[in-house]
Order: C-alpha cells, then structure tokens, then sequence
C-alpha cells in the first residue's frame, strides 16, 4: 500500500477575498437546505421517527437548520445487533482494507470541505477559522488512525524467544462500542473517537450531541459513500438521557467513548462499571471531560505575546473548548501591565452573528448562554468586572468576552467549568505560588506558561501537572499526529487522541504458544 506520510490538513485562515468569497458561497448554498429532515442510520438504513429533535442555528434561534429523527430504546438495541452482527465480518477484513476505507473517507471531506465548514457555522456558530480547523481536524484524525492502524499489524515485536515453542502476541479488536460526542468539536471529535475504535475492527453505535445532529448526519453520509459496510457505524441521534444512559448501561455495549462534561462522565463511569444480567466482559471506558485551564505568566515574559496567546486561548470559539484558558495567573509584578494589553485586545474583539466572521459568534444554546450569565453574576461578586459583563443586544446567544480580576483561586469561578467567553484573572506572588495555583484545580488538561526563564519553564515541564503544556504559547489548537490530546485527574482517561497509542485502547493482545 503505497500513501504519502501523514500531514496535517491545513486550514484556512481566510485571509483572501476568494477565501472569504468562497465561504459565503457555502453558506448560501447550504442554507438553501435549511429546515430539512436526517434520519437515523441503522444497520445502513434510514429510519425516520415521528418524534424529532429540532436544531436551531445559534446566532438566531428562531432559524431551524435541520430535524433530525430521534432514537428510542428499541433502536438503540436495534442498532447494537447490527453492530455485532457487522463486527462479524468486519473484524476479518484485512488492516489494508480497512484503513484504505478510511482514507477514501478523508477525500470525500476535504472535496466537501467548505460546505462541512458552514454546516458547522451555522449549527454550531463558529466563524470561518474555526470551522475550517475543525474540519481540517477530522480530516487529519482520518488519516491519522487509517496509517497508525498499519503500524499495529504483525502484533506486538521484542517478545523473547523461549526454547522449544513458537510463540507470538497479537491485537485483536474489543467488539461494538458506544461512541457519544459533545456540540463544540462535533465533526472532529465524533470522528475521531469512532475512526479510531472502527480502523482497527471495532464497530460503533454513534450518539451525537442533540445541538449537532445536522452537521454529524453529513459524516456518516461519508462513511457510507467511502465504502463503509452497513453496521460498521450506526448513528442514532436521540435524547443523552433516554438513548444515551441506555446504550452505557447496555450488556451488549463493549466499550464507552464519551467526550463531554465532567457530571455526565461520572455518571457514564458508574453506570458502565455496573455488571449488568448477561454481561460478559468489563466495559472500557474513555473519558475527555472538562478543564479548568490556566495560563500563567511571569515578569520574565514577553507581555504581548502573552496577550495574544490567552485572547486566542480564552476567546476562540467564544471558549467553548475544554483546553480554553479560564484561568489567568499572573506574577504580581507585571500583572496590571499584563490585564491593560489583555482588556485593551478584548475590548477589540467583534461579537456577531457567525456567518459575517467575527472574532466571538454565539454560544452553542441557551442552556450555556443562561448558565455562563449566571457564573458572571458569581463573578461580579468574587472580583472586578474589568470588561464584558453582559449579552449583546441581538437574537443570538452572544455574550461579551467577560474578564474579572483579582479573583480568588479558590472562588467558583476559578474553580468551575464555565465554558464560555470568561476568564478569572488571579494575582500571585512570584511563579512558585503561580504554579500551586495552576495546579489548584480538579481538572488537568491544557496549561501554558509564558515566561523566559530557562529554569521555570524546566520546572514547569515536569510540575505544571496537565496531560497538555505549552510554553511561551496558547493552550488551545492540539494539533493531531503532533500534540497528542487528552488530560488528567478529573478531566479523565488521558486517553491522547490524536497520539501514537490510541488506537492500542480499542484493542485486545492474545498470546499465542505452541509447543514445536
Ligand atoms: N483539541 C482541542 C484543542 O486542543 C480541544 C477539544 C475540546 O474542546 O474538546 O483545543
């Protein structure tokens, strides 16, 4: 099989008119496909339901993107016994066969790049940047596991030889899985956790997102015309309680992959240790949960540069990512002279409707839009409003970058996720005391430290206890292939998407000895 090395997709910084041209082009084009209807796929056949789910476009919700059929129990099983029944032959394919599939799928999304990105523009609101490195991100996940997947083939090498037997040790996949992916990476995490478990001859039942299910209906229609046979992927958009709670507690269900909050993973935990009547096998469980990431920064820093990595970490996608820094910690010393660049680039910031592009479209629904007004309430009375504070005067969820200084690390809002446009800024000492305080939290995913100390940032690298560090750099923006993903303590399983040993996960060695 000859295929060029891995190289990640490059996005589009929209920096042309033609880019920029292009895009509202897709934009019109896809809106013309509002209000349309996607079933569930089971087994490779649609099925329509009378109930449905309603998907609204963010930055005006009185705007219907799509319906979307929404799965009962009776098709959750439905679509376990074609999981399993697909894994039967599935497993057998050749590794070749499989990955090629998947390759085949990563050409169909970079042909269809533009309109991928405005479904996510409008489904989701992010602004063009955004979408395009999402897009390009489950491209890069595609074609990423598809190489990976041949490296494991031939099972596990440097075994020592023992006299008088043959002797090897193989990977074999765990069988039908549940894969559930949360609204702000919908294309790229859904992807990614299902690409990755399915390469190596896993089958899934996919649960997206309730807010997603337009965006996602579009991949599996691109599994499907990459060849994918019917089974392997099932998708089966439904309500997270009823459909979802049922899938993990499921006998039949294999393995959980869940990308979300941290409740909704520790709930998926439980339910998935319990041995349920008939259970043959102790479930695995991966977990991408919540973060409350830091950015720290010291006198030794260069202060714009610091600037602009926190406005892209916390602002990006109106920090709506689990890597988004929350926190900003700040070496007493430069901390004013930091917050002045920081709210002086803030207050730049254009807040609008996503498809006209700005740097902050709207939150993903009204459940984060009331829920990030309430935590800047909390913060009104833990510390300074220094900018933001409020919604924007418009029919969309649109929320003013937020920065409130002089918090406490120990306050709510240094201490919960928000998952919005809001950031605690916290006041330290000296970098000794910024270090406890980054690492003052449940979560443990991304961090960075913006310093030019040589032995800080030695320090750093080994204390800062985050599954992601960045020096000198933003925290958000893993890169796959480059930075694998994933984060400790209650942020979850460490489970690096992304990285060399992922795919490992969704497999099983057996060893094998025959006496000769
Ligand atoms: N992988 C993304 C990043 O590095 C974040 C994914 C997420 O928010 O779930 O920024």
């Amino acid at each position: 099989m000859l295929i060029a090395p891995y190289a990640n997709e490059p996005f589009d910084l929209f920096d042309t008119d033609a880019a920029v041209a292009e895009m509202r082009g897709a934009l019109d084009k896809v809106r013309t496909r509002f209000g349309e209807t996607y079933p569930l796929i089971i087994n490779g056949e649609r099925v329509m339901t009378d109930d449905k789910l309603v998907s609204t476009n963010p930055s005006n919700p009185a705007e219907i993107v799509g319906y979307s059929a929404t799965a009962t129990q009776q098709h959750a099983d439905a679509a376990l016994d074609a999981a399993w029944k697909a894994f039967e032959s599935w497993k057998r394919w050749t590794q070749e066969d499989r990955s090629r599939v998947m390759l085949k799928a990563a050409a169909i999304m970079r042909r269809r790049k533009r309109e991928l990105e405005a479904w996510l523009v409008y489904e989701i609101g992010k602004n063009y940047v955004e979408a395009s490195a999402e897009v390009a991100e489950m491209i890069d996940f595609t074609e990423y596991y598809a190489r990976q997947a041949l490296t494991h083939v031939g099972g596990l090498g440097s075994l020592i030889h023992y006299s008088g037997e043959e002797n090897e040790s193989f990977y074999i996949p765990l069988g039908a899985g549940v894969t559930i992916s949360p609204w702000n990476f919908p294309m790229a995490l859904m992807t990614g956790m299902t690409v990755g478990a399915i390469v190596v001859g896993n089958t899934v039942v996919c649960k997206p997102a309730e807010d997603t299910v337009v965006s996602l209906s579009k991949v599996f229609d691109i599994f499907e015309e990459a060849g994918l046979p019917p089974g392997v992927v099932n998708y089966l958009p439904g309500n997270g309680r009823d459909v979802g709670s049922y899938l993990v507690a499921h006998p039949r269900t294999r393995f959980v992959n869940f990308t979300g909050s941290l409740a909704t993973g520790a709930a998926i935990n439980e339910s998935a240790a319990k041995l349920a009547p008939g259970q043959k096998w102790f479930k695995r469980v991966f977990l991408e949960l919540g973060g409350k990431d830091g950015i720290l920064v010291d006198e030794t820093a260069n202060l714009d540069d610091a600037a602009t990595g926190v406005i892209q970490a916390a602002f990006g996608y109106s920090g709506q990512k689990c890597s988004a820094c929350s926190r900003l910690i700040v070496v007493d010393s430069v901390y004013d002279a930091l917050i002045e660049r920081v709210i002086e680039r803030t207050k730049k910031l254009v807040v609008d409707e996503a498809k006209n592009n700005p740097n902050l479209g709207p939150v993903c629904n009204e459940m984060q839009y009331k829920k990030v007004q309430s935590y800047i309430d909390i913060g009104r009375g833990e510390g300074k409003l220094l900018t933001g504070g409020k919604g924007v005067d418009a029919p969309g969820y649109l929320i003013e970058p937020t920065i409130i200084g002089d918090v406490s690390p120990t306050a709510r809002i240094s201490q919960e996720e928000v998952f919005g446009p809001f950031v605690a800024a916290i006041r330290v000492k000296d970098f000794a005391e910024g270090l406890k305080v980054a690492n003052n939290t449940v979560y443990g995913l991304t961090g960075a430290l913006f310093s030019n100390d040589r032995e800080r940032i030695e320090i750093a690298r080994r204390e800062f206890h985050v599954g992601n560090l960045y020096f000198n750099r933003k925290c958000t923006g893993a890169l796959v292939g480059i930075q694998p993903f994933g984060g400790f303590n209650l942020t979850g399983t460490d489970t690096k998407t992304g990285g060399p040993d992922y795919l490992l996960q969704f497999m099983q060695i057996k060893a094998v000895a025959e006496r000769l």
